[in-house]
């Protein structure tokens, strides 16, 4: 049997759905809502936006969401179309009228002659036939439980904890240096894996201060306070001592400062390299409820992170993802299973269009294998392979957490000139590279 089954009717599934159908396959869309919902969804709609109606920026030539918009439009998106066509006003911004939005969507793959919806929660993971599961941050708890016997525990997270992630070269390096504790690593890339940013003792209280009158978020209803001491939230840590940083992730053993290497720090914080490229950087032991706004000023108090800029601020919600680097391969089937795909936010990617895009990916990659095409690798220098690229190999496995799409994803693009003012030029450059292969891609597609 030549149907494609994807469970769940989110951004991702209903993208999948769209592309696999406009190939010409037989799909089978099964949708739990509204007969088994979640906190955040409101409605039995396709594709429903749970939070902010903004797909972000449109910018296609300056901004890594925005080169993802323009690719799904490229490649017939649904999703995009739809957005699109019920856009409204909203500056630089993608805002969507929401309802109008979702409603479209069910009522565009509703009366598609290739798709069947049918509303029912699928509780484990098929022996067999062709399947892509696209089940959200909120999968239900039965399938959770299923997908978690089938890949083992370290495999799959129901939180995330995000420590913010920084661009490297916006870290000051007149300040930060390269080290990891007592030295250890043995080749190039370990003892470059951590960035460390020293303090004295007044900026470490300026910073405890800092943390404890910061804006913080709260758990939504349902959403479950229960996260675990391994992963608190930095504020939190503050709040139970001045001294608890200092002696947890902030400790200043084991390292020597190489710009003033006679004054002991008070306290250190330190970054490790978050991608294989090493153009990021996450600061350890950070994840946070602080609002983005507050985790700017806050974090921009650490010297050397001045003019950081941030690739991803931190935040702590209730998130079913995979571990994504261990679990899939490159056309994202799981290694144990390869007739089952995953997709959407799920495979560690975070953001309605991120989500949408690798449904997208998943519904080409699916059709094409039951038509029995072979399909070129999805090029790693276009936003989609970007963030492909990252979650199947690309990131740290042991401190996966979900990704935005953002240009220190990318392949570096060389010859060009550094700093603020080079970086119009280098995301332009970014932007016609990718625009250029994924439309060497899809005419292969
Ligand atoms: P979803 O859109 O959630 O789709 C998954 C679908 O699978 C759902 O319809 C669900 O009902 C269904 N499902 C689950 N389990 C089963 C099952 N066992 N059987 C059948 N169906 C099932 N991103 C942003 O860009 N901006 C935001 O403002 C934003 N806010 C968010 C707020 C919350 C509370 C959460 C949880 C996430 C938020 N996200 C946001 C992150 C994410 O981008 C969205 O959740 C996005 O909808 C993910 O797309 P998806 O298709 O992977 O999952």
């Amino acid at each position: 049997d030549n149907t494609l089954h994807i469970v769940g009717g989110g951004l991702a599934g209903s993208e999948a759905a769209w592309q696999a159908a406009t190939a010409g396959i037989d799909v089978v869309i099964h949708e739990m809502r509204p007969l088994v919902g979640t906190f955040a969804h409101q409605t039995g709609n396709l594709a429903e936006m749970v939070c902010s109606n903004s797909f972000r920026s449109d910018d296609s030539e300056q901004n890594a969401v925005g080169l993802l918009h323009w690719e799904m439009r490229q490649a017939n998106g649904l999703i995009m179309e739809m957005a699109d066509a019920h856009r409204l006003p909203a500056g630089g911004a993608l805002a969507v009228d929401r309802e109008a939005f979702s409603n479209a969507v069910t009522e565009r793959l509703k009366h598609h002659p290739k798709i069947t919806v049918e509303v029912s929660e699928i509780t484990s993971l098929p022996e067999n036939g062709h399947w892509i599961f696209a089940t959200g941050p909120l999968t239900s708890d039965a399938l959770g439980a299923e997908i978690l016997a089938a890949t083992g525990t370290q495999a799959l997270a129901f939180f995330d904890a995000i420590a913010p992630i920084v661009h490297a070269d916006s870290v000051d390096m007149s300040r930060a240096w390269f080290q990891s504790r007592y030295d250890k690593g043995e080749t190039e890339e370990e003892r470059t894996a951590y960035l460390n940013c020293p303090m004295d003792r007044d900026q470490y209280e300026a910073f405890i201060d800092a943390l404890l009158a910061a804006e913080k978020t709260e758990f939504r209803e349902g959403e479950t306070a229960g996260y675990f001491d391994g992963c608190l939230p930095i504020e939190v840590m503050a709040e139970r001592g001045r001294e608890t940083l200092r002696h947890g992730p902030m400790k200043p053993v084991g390292l020597t400062n190489p710009h003033a290497p006679d004054i002991k720090p008070h306290a250190v914080v330190q970054l490790r390299r978050d991608n294989k490229l090493g153009t990021l950087y996450n600061i350890v032991g950070f994840q946070t409820k602080m609002k983005y706004g507050a985790q700017k000023s806050v974090f921009t108090m650490i010297p050397g992170l001045e003019n950081a800029r941030f690739a991803r601020l931190g935040g702590i919600h209730r998130n079913t993802f995979l571990n994504s680097p261990t679990l899939l391969d490159r056309e994202l089937r799981l290694h144990s299973h390869p007739h089952i795909r995953f997709a959407g936010q799920v495979t560690g990617v975070e953001g309605y269009v991120e989500s949408a895009a690798m449904g997208l990916l998943a519904g080409r990659l699916a059709a094409a294998d039951l038509q029995g095409r072979a399909l070129p690798p999805v090029p790693e220098t276009t936003a989609t392979g970007a963030l492909l690229t990252h979650i199947t190999g690309g990131a740290e496995a042991r401190t996966f957490q979900p990704m935005n799409v953002n240009f220190g994803l990318f392949p570096p693009v060389t010859g060009l000139k550094g700093g603020r003012r080079g970086r119009r030029d280098r995301y332009k450059a970014y932007t016609d590279r990718a625009k250029a292969d994924w439309g060497h891609w899809l005419s292969h597609g």
